[in-house]
C-alpha cells in the first residue's frame, strides 16, 4: 500500500522539477581568446543582462595577469626575472610573487614533479619551427637539467631572483589556474553569485546554474577529443583542471612527446593520456594536474592523500580507463564505455 502512495509522489516531484527547468532560461556564454587559449564566461539565464559586465571584468583580469606572467612577452615580469638570472633580483608584481610562492609550495608537495624552473627543458624540447623535431642529446639534457630546481628560486620582500645564469621560470602549469581564481574573485566582487569561468580547461564555478542542479563539466576523451568520457558535477565554488598529451606535442620518429616535462629525467612525461583534478581552487587544480601527469597514478595517489583534491587518471592505453580517487565517484557520471577503477593504493 505504501509503495502505491510513494510512486505517484516521485512522479509528481519529477514533473515539478522539469517544469522548473522549463521556466529557467538557458545559461548564456561569452567566448573570447585570452592567455593564448579559448576562454569563456557563463551565467545562468536569469542573469543574462550581466554577461557583458562579467566578460569585461574577466578579460581585464586575465589580460593584466598575462602581461605579468607570460614568457612569450619580453616585457613581462617573468621575462625580466629570467633575463636577470644569475645577475640580480628584480621587483615583481604581487600576483606574480604569489604564483611563485604557490609554485614552490607545490614543488615541495610533489617532491619536485611540479617545477616551474623547467623553462630550459621546455625550450630544449621546443620543437623549433625552423628545424625538424629531434630528441635532444644526453649532454644537452644533462646541461639543461642542471638548471632546473624550484627550491633555488629566491623570494625576498617584493623581489624574486634566479641565482644561476641560464635558469628560467615557465608558469604555464599554474598561471591559468591562478588567473581563473582572480577572475572568479572579481566576478564575486560584482555581486554575481552563480557563474562558470573556463580558461582553456581551467574551470571554476560559483553557485549553481539554475534550480538545485550543479554545474557540470565534461571530461574529454584524450583518444578522440571530439568525444567525452564522463561528466563531473562540481560543488559550488570548486574548480577543475585537466592536463593531457593531446594538448601540445611533437612527433619524433612516430612517437608522441608531450609538453609536460618530467624534471627528474628531462624527458616529456609518459604513461598517461590525461589527468583531471577537482580542487577547491583553480590554481591548485592546475598545479596538481600538471604534476600528477608527471607522477602517474601510484606516486600521484600518495600526494593526493595529503590534499583535499580528487583526481581522474586516464592511462595512455586504449580502451580508455578512468582511475579515480574514491571521493570523486559521487560526482562522476561516466559516458559510454570508459571503465572506472579505484586508484591503486586506495
Ligand atoms: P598544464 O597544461 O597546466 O599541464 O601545463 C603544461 C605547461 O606547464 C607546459 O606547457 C610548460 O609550460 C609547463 N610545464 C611543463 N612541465 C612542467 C613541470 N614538470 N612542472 C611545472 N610546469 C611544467
Ligand atoms: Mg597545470
Amino acid at each position: 500500500m505504501r509503495i502505491k502512495y510513494h510512486v505517484p509522489e516521485i512522479v509528481i516531484f519529477g514533473a515539478f522539477l522539469s517544469a522548473c527547468a522549463l521556466i529557467e532560461p538557458e545559461p548564456v556564454t561569452r567566448t573570447f581568446a585570452s592567455m593564448g587559449t579559448r576562454t569563456s564566461v557563463t551565467l545562468p539565464g536569469r542573469d543574462a543582462d550581466r554577461i557583458a559586465e562579467a566578460e569585461a571584468r574577466t578579460r581585464e583580469v586575465l589580460g593584466r595577469l598575462e602581461a605579468e606572467m607570460s614568457v612569450y612577452r619580453p616585457d613581462s615580469a617573468v621575462s625580466r626575472l629570467n633575463r636577470l638570472a644569475g645577475s640580480g633580483p628584480t621587483e615583481v608584481p604581487a600576483d606574480t610573487l604569489r604564483v611563485l610562492e604557490l609554485s614552490r609550495e607545490y614543488g615541495r608537495l610533489t617532491g619536485g614533479a611540479f617545477d616551474v624552473t623547467v623553462g630550459p627543458l621546455v625550450r630544449l624540447w621546443r620543437f623549433g619551427k625552423d628545424r625538424p623535431p629531434s630528441i635532444p642529446s644526453d649532454k644537452a639534457l644533462a646541461e639543461q637539467r642542471a638548471l632546473v630546481d624550484y627550491s633555488k628560486i629566491r623570494l625576498e620582500g617584493r623581489t624574486a631572483f634566479l641565482p644561476q645564469a641560464g635558469m628560467s621560470v615557465d608558469l604555464g602549469g599554474i598561471a591559468k589556474g591562478y588567473a581563473v581564481d582572480q577572475a572568479w574573485l572579481e566576478c564575486r566582487g560584482l555581486g554575481l553569485r552563480s557563474f562558470l569561468i573556463d580558461l582553456g580547461g581551467n574551470i571554476r564555478v560559483s553557485g549553481t546554474p539554475g534550480n538545485s542542479t550543479s554545474w557540470n563539466v565534461q571530461i574529454r576523451n584524450p583518444f578522440d577529443t571530439s568525444s567525452t568520457l564522463g561528466t563531473l558535477n562540481l560543488e559550488p565554488g570548486w574548480a577543475v583542471a585537466s592536463s593531457g598529451q593531446y594538448e601540445r606535442y611533437v612527433v619524433i620518429e612516430g612517437r608522441r612527446y608531450g609538453h609536460i616535462i618530467d624534471p627528474r629525467t628531462g624527458y616529456p612525461a609518459a604513461g598517461l593520456a590525461a589527468v583531471t583534478v577537482v580542487a577547491a581552487e583553480a590554481a591548485i587544480a592546475d598545479a596538481l594536474s600538471t604534476s600528477l601527469f608527471v607522477l602517474g597514478p601510484r606516486a600521484g595517489a600518495v600526494v593526493l592523500k595529503t590534499t583535499k583534491a580528487e583526481a581522474v587518471f586516464i592511462p595512455d592505453k586504449e580502451p580508455a580507463e578512468l582511475w579515480v580517487t574514491p571521493g570523486i565517484e559521487k560526482r562522476l557520471v561516466v559516458a559510454g564505455r570508459g571503465a572506472v577503477r579505484r586508484l591503486p593504493g586506495w
